[in-house]
């Protein structure tokens, strides 16, 4: 008899859990998940999905406005909150069935509980006090909004774990953050009908991101009617008759519905017992892992946003796969961080891989820059003053694409595709070989001919 109960425990039922569970336990491994709040994580149950959601439900606005260009005549529409967020509800409340039906039929046991470490084999659950004893612990508890540095009023404040669930739609937003997360609402609040503010400490939304891409997408998005303000910061937020007083640095005041800080998110390591087993966290405060997602002790390891290498889905389930299949298939799997495709569901929509074309140029000796701006057909009839960026950065000396960067409709769905691409090293010419699909906007990627700019870089002395 093993001296286990389990051969693994999973703490937290997210993307990068439910996926290392379900591939252990195909493997043979016995595996219980624990799940604090909801099967199905960030993603499904306040993240990527829902988000996904309300991004679709603020884009018929634009749609119903656009048809009259194309001959349509419409009554005005009329958009129901409630509606949008129970029928929401519905949806995620399906695909948690579907994810603990998924967990069910690998044989996973699920206990629907808070998990704390004891020591290196011991896992206490809350609920019930009881103590499970597992020869593996993998721990995928994610993250957590932070809010930054604590202001008076934080107790008015919301983060995206509550936006989902709001009784009614604000008629002014103000919303701190310039990371996707930030942007995305902005976009979905605006489509919407809200009056939208957009606070942001730094130099210009997207940090990270190419600065075109910021720089476009922000014109986009002032020009939608989203005020943005950057340089400055909520210092305080005071309830007032009607509504929430924003107090913000430069002294301005403005009126608000709702105030929500999109500023961040933390490791969600606090209260997990990690001291009690030896597991160390690095200078960010994520769980330290190595490329095999090994802890600092032995027989627990960590995936997803709780190891803050890139906080995306994909990446969790990536990570979560690759340790279930080095544990317990046999077979070691390192994940590739590089070139991750990503999208941000702005309005318009932002898809991104690899480097920026500042990035490029401090690593490669000579850049290549390919750029375009325009006016996608579709916005002609329906008259709309809004244009689709391109953009390709390209290692001069070897010609491969290094980097590719779109703003419009359907950019994440074209990101995915080029992605392919990118990851096989493909070069411009490769790129230029390829017959365009006419007339689309994606026929850009492959009609780029001049160059907009060429960097040298001086030899190193
Ligand atoms: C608003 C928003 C939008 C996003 N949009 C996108 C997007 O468009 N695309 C994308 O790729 N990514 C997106 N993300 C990021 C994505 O959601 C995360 O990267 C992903 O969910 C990380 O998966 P994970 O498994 O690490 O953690 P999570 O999915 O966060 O799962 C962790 C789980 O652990 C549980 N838990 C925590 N502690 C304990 C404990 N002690 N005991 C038991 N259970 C515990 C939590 O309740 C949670 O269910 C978004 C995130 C947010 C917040």
């Amino acid at each position: 008899m093993s001296d286990f109960d389990v051969d693994l425990f999973v703490i937290g039922a997210g993307s990068g859990g439910v996926r290392a569970a379900r591939i252990a336990a195909n493997h043979g491994a016995r595996v219980t998940i624990a799940e604090e709040y909801r099967v199905g994580g960030t993603c499904v149950i306040r993240g990527c999905v829902p988000k996904k959601l309300l991004v679709y439900a603020a884009r018929y606005a634009d749609e119903f406005e656009d048809a009259a260009g194309y001959g349509w005549t419409l009554q005005k529409p009329e958009f129901n909150w409630s509606t949008l967020i129970a029928n929401k509800d519905l949806e995620i409340d399906r695909l948690e069935r579907a994810y603990v039906a998924n967990l069910e039929r690998s044989k996973v046991n699920i206990v629907r509980s808070r998990a704390v470490i004891e020591d290196a084999h011991r896992i206490r659950l809350v609920a019930t006090g009881e103590v499970v004893r597992a020869k593996t612990i993998l721990i995928a508890t994610g993250g957590w909004p932070s809010h930054g540095a604590d202001i008076a009023g934080v107790e008015h404040v919301i983060s995206s774990n509550e936006v989902f669930d709001l009784k009614e739609l604000p008629k002014r937003i103000v919303i701190q953050g310039g990371g996707y997360i930030a942007v995305e609402f902005a976009g979905v609040f605006r489509g919407l009908g809200s009056e939208v503010t957009l606070v942001y400490r730094g130099d210009n939304i997207l940090r990270g991101f190419d600065d075109d891409v910021r720089e476009h997408l922000r014109a986009e998005m002032e020009k939608r009617g989203i005020r943005v303000l950057t340089r400055k910061l909520v210092e305080a937020v005071e309830k007032v008759d009607h509504g929430l007083c924003v107090s913000l640095s430069d002294h301005e005041m403005v009126m608000a519905d709702q105030v929500l800080f999109a500023t961040g998110r933390r490791p969600n390591v606090s209260g997990l017992g990690l001291e009690r087993a030896g597991v160390q966290l690095n200078e960010k405060g994520a769980i330290k892992i190595d490329k095999f997602s090994r802890t600092s002790v032995p027989n627990i390891y960590a995936v997803g946003d709780v190891t803050d290498r890139v906080n995306l889905t994909p990446v969790a389930i990536r990570e979560g796969h690759a340790f279930a299949d080095t544990v317990f298939g046999g077979k070691e799997v390192i994940v590739d961080h590089s070139d991750i495709p990503t999208a941000v569901f702005s309005e318009p929509e932002v898809g991104v891989i690899g480097l920026t074309e500042m990035e490029a140029r401090s690593r490669y000796a000579r850049v290549d820059i390919y750029k375009s701006s325009f006016r996608a057909l579709k916005m002609t009839l329906a008259a709309r003053d809004t244009r689709c960026f391109f953009k390709l950065v390209v290692d001069g000396d070897s010609d491969r694409v290094l980097g590719c960067h779109i703003v419009g409709a359907d950019a994440g769905e074209m990101i995915q595709l080029v992605g392919i691409a990118i990851k096989m090293n493909a070069t411009k010419a490769d790129f230029d070989r390829v017959m365009a699909v006419h007339p689309t906007a994606a026929e850009e990627l492959v009609t780029m001919r001049t160059k907009a700019a060429t960097y040298v870089r001086e030899a190193a002395e």
